[in-house]
């Protein structure tokens, strides 16, 4: 059985599906492991380095597509230079495990589909204990979070820490995270050790423990709706609770240094937690860092893939985060992938059995058919 790793085409993307350390591991496993050439140099591993972990390099691209088994890849599949769509290059019934955003381009899915893929997302693989090891959101996340941090600190005209100097005191910067989630967490740890003072706010009061337990302070706001859905991901709430929250965080964005949005819904655009008068609000050189730019924002004066400054407010709204540090992104997400093909194959052969919770939930097409029902919905909507 052919497993096979592609080169990245779209043009931000930095990291590789596997990295040699999880290459070596699979051959050691009797598996052929077939590396696109080129496929990890973005990332900071070279050919030689595939090579000696056991891999073979091929540079015919449509050749390493057309014969995988199982291809493996981090953004979902794009239309080549030659304009020839990587789907398209795929073998019937091979399997193809990505990152594919099928609920925000559930068309994918169809292509997918009519190609007779068995396609893994793995943005639904489950939130589960059992699936952690495979969780990529949670750990692509968590480098985001980091990061964010960072750049907020390279962009403020202040320090982070509390600093008592021959020339006088400093104040700690003050950081307002909104969204607790994984990026979140991170990103409060991140302010924490650099010894800002953090505060954070989310709608799910479950995270108000966590945050606390890092250091910052929780900001609550008390819903009179159930703001969790299945699987511990937030609902999107009524009008009346996005007028509350606004009013509740509107005095927080204002005393920050920096905010950190990270607020996300799944399958929905980014809720809208930082409006423009609250941007108004902010004192000159403070920080928006919003981690939701790609999903149209959490702050209304973000540009996804742009720093602007508006009203001597410095926004950033990057884009792919997690790409920025490919060497830990990629060595992550290999660890992810390789765990989740641990699933899917059995004396060294291909075996998908829908028995299995986390390949029931992660597999989005199968025998010629979309088979969930969330992006058969998306598919529809879009269609409509
Ligand atoms: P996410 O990226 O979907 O969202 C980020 C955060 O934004 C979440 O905490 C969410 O509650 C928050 N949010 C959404 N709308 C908001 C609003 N209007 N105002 C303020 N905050 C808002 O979330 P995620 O980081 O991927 O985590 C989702 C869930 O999965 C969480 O419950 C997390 O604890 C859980 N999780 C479980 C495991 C596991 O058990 N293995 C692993 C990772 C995450």
């Amino acid at each position: 059985m052919k497993i096979a790793v592609a080169k990245e085409i779209e043009v931000c993307e930095r990291r590789v599906a596997l990295i040699p350390d999880t290459v070596a591991k699979l051959v050691k496993q009797g598996l052929e492991v077939f590396v696109e050439a080129g496929a990890g140099e973005k990332a900071f591993f070279t050919d030689a380095d595939y090579e000696t972990a056991g891999a073979k390099i091929i540079s015919d691209s449509a050749q390493l597509w057309s014969e995988a088994d199982i291809l493996l890849k981090v953004s979902p599949p794009q239309t080549r230079e030659d304009g020839r769509a990587e789907i398209e290059l795929l073998k019937p019934e091979s399997v193809l495990i990505s990152f594919l955003n099928p609920l925000g381009n559930p068309v994918i899915a169809q292509q997918l589909a009519n190609r007779q893929i068995t396609a893994l997302s793995m943005e639904l693989i489950p939130r589960s204990t059992r699936a952690q090891s495979m969780d990529a959101l949670s750990s692509q996340a968590s480098l985001a979070g980091y990061k964010a941090v960072l750049i907020a600190a390279a962009a403020l005209p202040k320090y982070f820490p509390m600093l008592t100097t021959a020339a006088g005191t400093i104040a700690p910067a003050k950081v307002f995270i909104m969204g607790a989630g994984v990026a979140g967490l991170q990103a409060i740890a991140t302010a924490r050790r650099l010894g800002a003072v953090v505060e954070a706010f989310d709608i799910r009061p479950a995270v108000k423990e966590e945050v606390q337990s890092l250091g910052a302070k929780f900001v609550e706001v008390k819903l009179e709706e159930e703001t969790v859905a299945a699987g511990g991901y937030a609902k999107e709430i009524s009008e009346d609770s996005k007028k509350r929250t606004q009013e509740l965080v509107a005095s927080h964005v204002k005393n920050a240094d920096i905010v950190i949005t990270t607020a996300q819904v799944p399958g929905r655009q980014a809720p809208r937690l930082v409006t423009e008068e609250m941007v108004a609000q902010m004192k000159p050189g403070s920080v928006i860092v919003d981690l939701a730019a790609e999903q149209g924002g959490n702050c209304a004066c973000t540009e996804a893939g742009k720093d602007i400054i508006w009203n001597g407010v410095t926004i950033i709204g990057p884009i792919n985060l997690p790409s920025s540090m490919p060497v830990h992104a990629s060595q992550l997400y290999a660890k992810n992938v390789t765990s989740l093909m641990q699933l899917l194959i059995k004396d060294k052969a291909l075996e998908i059995n829908f028995g299995d919770d986390i390949v029931d939930a992660a597999c989005v097409t199968h025998g010629g058919e979309i088979r969930n029902q969330r992006v058969k919905d998306a598919l529809q909507a879009v269609a409509v």
